[in-house]
């Protein structure tokens, strides 16, 4: 075996250690950033050092400085894990390093994005004619969607607001919900629009965007608006209205004479649309001008790949793309760098490609069921106990878990109870601020769990409670 052959056959070994291993170490990392810098830092020598036994060291500090987000008992944030075939399509990936630009730097890569595409929006039932754009993630998405938004409306009105910029442009009202994602937010900002002026409408008990605020707030405003909707509320996984939310919008552009865009961030939310029993969650989410997802998230691919999809080709790509002379477009095939804001790029739909191949559209629809029945199943043996309380209805993946005991203050109680599981390892939960009171957030999201995986983890968040 050569050198190379060697060296590859040694980091898969690697590899699958730590996979095999996932589900037996304790899902928190136990070593620190200043373990970790004594590990791996010191001066880089002048003199390189052989590859394998980088990969060795890099192993053996992945056992305490990872945290295990690709096995069965991660519950923090919404992250997946890897299904197989799409960790291997990422091998294959980075092994071919293909430059996916553009079309004539990989036929290959190009072409699965564009059968990759095509797929997402059959199984969301989202519309064929939507344009469709890989990025790192749904911040990227929401970003490319906003930048999609503001070609699309400032052209309505003769501006061509990528050769003016911001300064000649018309101004242009964006309207939020108070429980929008935060990286809407950082999309506005780096798109030049800020924050202070969003138009923020009110939500109702579970996180979602109130129709009839919404129409009040288009009642006030003209001109140019962008209306941010969401699929998939962090906290409760509850979905705005997005069919009243449509209506209201179209109604506002009848009697108003407003140019409007709605953009759904549908981060992990979207694929509820692909399973036919939470499909009714989403809709209307066809009506949406743009749609941002994260296949890193429920897809199970790994890190990283969002992806934005828009009903105006046209519009999707004059926001992002600017001719340039030695890159020579062909007529007949897409280019993945229009709709996207990077250039160079990493071949992300291919794994994307692979994990929809494996499962399937049926396959797909009982992965996502079975993270909800899994989440339910976690409100269903956590809420048997006296000192539980369920704070939201488990409409999709998210539980949200408060601890309530007499004498004791229960935001106290809460948190500490969310530090202990943390630091006891069977799983791995955050905390979050829900309407006022300390939560334990879980999110369900990891083709890998099981049902003995959430029956461990509710015993262990019982122990640490009945200790707390
Ligand atoms: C995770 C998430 C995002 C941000 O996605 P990244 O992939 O982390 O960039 C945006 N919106 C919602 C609702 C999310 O859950």
């Amino acid at each position: 075996m050569s050198d190379f052959d060697v060296l590859l056959h040694r980091t898969e070994t690697l590899a699958k250690k730590y996979l095999r291993d996932i589900s037996h170490r304790p899902v928190r990392a136990s070593a620190d950033g200043a373990e970790l810098r004594k590990t791996l830092g010191a001066p880089l020598a002048a003199n390189g050092m052989p590859a394998t036994a980088i990969m060795e060291q890099l192993a053996a500090a992945a056992e305490r400085g990872t945290v295990a987000q690709a096995g069965p008992r991660y519950f923090g944030f919404v992250v997946g894990g890897s299904l197989p075939a799409a960790l291997a399509a990422d091998w294959l990936v980075s092994a071919w390093d293909q430059n996916s630009g553009v079309f004539v730097l990989s036929p290959l890569v190009a072409t699965i994005e564009d059968i990759a595409a095509d797929w997402l929006k059959a199984v969301t039932s989202l519309p064929a004619s939507m344009s469709v754009g890989f990025v790192t993630g749904c911040t990227m998405a929401n970003f490319t969607s906003l930048a999609a938004a503001r070609h699309h409306l400032c052209k309505k009105v003769g501006v061509d607001v990528e050769a003016v910029g911001l300064r000649d442009a018309p101004p242009i009202t964006i309207v939020a919900s108070e429980e929008s994602h935060y990286t809407v937010s950082t999309s506005l900002r780096m798109l030049g629009f800020g924050t202070a002026g969003v138009k923020r409408v009110a939500t109702d008990a579970h996180g979602r965007m109130r129709a009839d605020a919404l129409r009040d707030t288009l009642a006030q405003v003209s001109g140019l608006v962008i209306v941010c909707a969401q699929a998939g509320n962090v906290n409760t996984g509850a979905f705005d209205p997005l069919e009243a939310i449509a209506d209201v919008i179209a109604d506002a552009v009848r009697t108003r004479g407003v140019h409007t865009w709605l953009h759904v961030d549908g981060a992990f939310g979207l694929w509820a649309a692909a399973s036919p029993k939470l499909a009714h969650l989403a809709k209307g989410i066809h009506r949406a001008d743009s749609v941002a997802t994260d296949a890193h998230k429920w897809l199970n691919v790994p890190y990283d790949c969002g992806i934005v999809f828009c009903a105006h080709p046209d519009s999707h790509r004059g926001a992002m793309t600017l001719a340039a002379s030695y890159i020579q477009a062909t007529d007949v095939e897409r280019d993945p760098h229009e709709f996207v804001p990077e250039e160079s790029r990493r071949g992300r739909a291919v794994p994307v490609y692979a994990a929809l191949r494996s499962l399937g559209t049926a396959g797909l629809a009982e992965m996502i069921e079975r993270c909800c029945r899994h989440a339910a199943r976690f409100a269903e043996l956590l809420g048997k106990n006296p000192e539980v309380r369920i704070l939201n209805d488990v409409v999709l993946n998210q539980v949200l878990v408060r601890f309530e005991r007499p004498g004791a203050d229960a935001d106290t109680l809460t948190r500490a109870v969310v530090a202990g599981v943390q630091a006891e390892g069977t799983c791995w939960l955050g905390g979050t601020n829900w309407h006022g009171m300390a939560a334990m957030r879980i999110s369900v999201s990891n083709w890998s769990t099981t049902e003995s995986d959430v029956e461990m983890s509710v015993n262990a968040i019982l122990g640490v409670l009945s200790r707390s």
